[in-house]
Parts: structure tokens; C-alpha cells; sequence
């Protein structure tokens, strides 16, 4: 089996975790996503999660330490010897400079996607309380309204999915993580895929590039 150490890159509203999750069901490797991780610390009360929920709900960055300690511990387990998808993370220099400490990635995708379509794209989105699938009123909708397709868990629209939050979110994006195209570009390790169509040709575009880079 091909081990598969990945990265998704991209502004909040790119569409990075519902392709995270196509790949973890096509090649078996688990999504890891930091905004996840943190929403259900958040949910459970924990000390982590009574730090993060002001940051998140403001769409700023949760302080790296925070961060880095919850994603250390999920690395750790078991089902990501093989590989993994971090969507999420880094979101900044100084979580990529940790992130290289702790594992080496062979690919990151950036997803580029016109910003316009951005604010769109996250206040419909809508999430499933139960396993996390993702929908939008528009574009992705459900069967049945407020339903999951997949588990008919209850569908929710996250506190932070807002339009006032998108936008902070946003400029958190600009400021911070947009670096992260040119550090690793330096390293060679950084492939752009533009999403200006459906859900399911930014599907193909991902498949086809992980065919190129793994020989699958
Ligand atoms: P996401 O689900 O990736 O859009 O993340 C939702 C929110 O969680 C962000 O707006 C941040 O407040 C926080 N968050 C997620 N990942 C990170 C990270 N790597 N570093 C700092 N904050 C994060």
C-alpha cells in the first residue's frame, strides 16, 4: 500500500474538507481536520476546548500550542501510520515550521477558488451534527431538508459560518496562511488546483493529480 502524507491548502469556503473526505474514502487514510478536533473539544467542555471556543467564534486562530498539542496526539494514533489528509493545518508559518518537526507530507494541494464564490459557498454550507458530512442549500443539497444522506444525522449550520465571521475568516486567510503557498512551493512539495466548477470535476482534478504524483 502507498503511504500518502497530504496537506489541504485553501481559504475557508474552498471546498479543502469535502475533498479531504473523498480522499479518505478513496485511499483509506484518515482526514484529519483541526477545525473539527477543536469543535469537539468545544462540544465536550474540555480545558482546550474553553480556550478555543472565544478564538473560534470570532474567526481568528486558536493559539498554535493549543493546536499543535491536539494534532500531536491524533497523529499519534494507530490509523495514520500509513498516511493521513490534514485539512486545516498549518494555518500559519510558525504551525508549518512544527508541523515539519513532527512528520515529514509529500503533497499539498492549494485549492484556488474566486473569492466571491467563497462567501457563497460557506453560508450555505450545512453540516451533519452526527458524522461531519458536508451539504449546501444550493449546490450539494439533501434529500430531505435538515437530513444527512448518509446517517440521517441532524444538519446544522456551524456558529462560525456566518457572513460577519466569513469575512474575518478570510482576512485570517490572507494574512496568515497565504504565505504557506510560497514556503512550500520552495520545497517543492505544492501542487494549485483551481476550483471554478462542480463538486464532484474538482473531485476528478484531485484524483487525476494523486494518480500523477503516487503512480496509482
Ligand atoms: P475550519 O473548520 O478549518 O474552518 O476551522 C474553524 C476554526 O477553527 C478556525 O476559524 C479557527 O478559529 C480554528 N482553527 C482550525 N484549525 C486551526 C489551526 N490550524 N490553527 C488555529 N486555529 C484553527
Amino acid at each position: 500500500m502507498v503511504s500518502m502524507k497530504l496537506i489541504m491548502l485553501g481559504a475557508p469556503g474552498s471546498g479543502k474538507g469535502t475533498q479531504a473526505r473523498f480522499i479518505m474514502e478513496e485511499h483509506n487514510i484518515p482526514q484529519i481536520s483541526t477545525g473539527d478536533l477543536l469543535r469537539s473539544a468545544v462540544k465536550n467542555g474540555t480545558e482546550i476546548g474553553l480556550k478555543a471556543k472565544e478564538f473560534m467564534n470570532t474567526g481568528k486562530l486558536v493559539p498554535d500550542d493549543i493546536v499543535l498539542q491536539l494534532l500531536k496526539e491524533r497523529l499519534n494514533q494507530k490509523d495514520c501510520k500509513n498516511g493521513f489528509i490534514i485539512d486545516g493545518y498549518p494555518r500559519n508559518l510558525t504551525q508549518a515550521q512544527d508541523l515539519k518537526k513532527i512528520t515529514n507530507i509529500d503533497l499539498v494541494i492549494n485549492i484556488e477558488v474566486d473569492y466571491i464564490l467563497l462567501i457563497e459557498r460557506i453560508t450555505g454550507r450545512r453540516t451533519c451534527k452526527k458524522c461531519g458530512a458536508i451539504f449546501h442549500i444550493k449546490y450539494s443539497p439533501p434529500k430531505e431538508y435538515g437530513m444527512c444522506d448518509k446517517c440521517s444525522g441532524h444538519l446544522y449550520q456551524r456558529t462560525d459560518d456566518t457572513e460577519e465571521t466569513v469575512k474575518q475568516r478570510i482576512n485570517t486567510y490572507e494574512i496568515e496562511t497565504k504565505p504557506l503557498i510560497e514556503f512550500y512551493k520552495q520545497q517543492k512539495i505544492l501542487e494549485t488546483l483551481i476550483s471554478d466548477g462542480s463538486i464532484s470535476e474538482m473531485k476528478q482534478k484531485v484524483s487525476t493529480l494523486l494518480a500523477e504524483k503516487f503512480h496509482l
